[in-house]
């Protein structure tokens, strides 16, 4: 459906009576972590690279069975959309092993490897 979103639709503008292209653009959206998660794709705020915005990772606790992020001084890197294209092809790259994806999905927390 992405050839909708860069070439638009003929549609039929009966006030000027003339065929015009309509495109559509997703400007925002909102949902719930769960919903975001499952929208932009992402391994979901309990895995090592949890947040959406930044490049903080988290650490697994053996004692409490969970990931958690330890505060550090400073700021962490946001994360970038161009980064976010690099990883998303390395991931899809055809010549790594599945567990050579799974072990990319964890580092980037990224799920588009859609093969299992
Ligand atoms: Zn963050």
């Amino acid at each position: 459906m992405i050839f909708i979103f860069l070439d638009g639709v003929t549609c039929y503008d009966a006030y000027t009576k003339c065929d015009f292209t309509l495109r559509a653009h997703i400007i925002a959206w909102t949902g719930d972590i769960p919903a975001l998660t499952k929208i932009m794709n992402i391994t979901g705020h309990n895995s090592y690279s949890g947040c959406r915005f930044c490049d903080i990772k988290g650490i697994y606790s053996q004692k409490h069975k969970h990931v958690y992020f330890p505060p550090k001084k400073g700021s962490y890197a946001k994360k970038k959309h161009s980064n976010w294209l690099l990883h998303i092809n390395e991931i899809e790259d055809v010549t790594l092993s599945k567990q050579q994806k799974e072990e990319l999905i964890q580092q980037y927390g990224k799920n588009y490897y859609l093969g299992y």
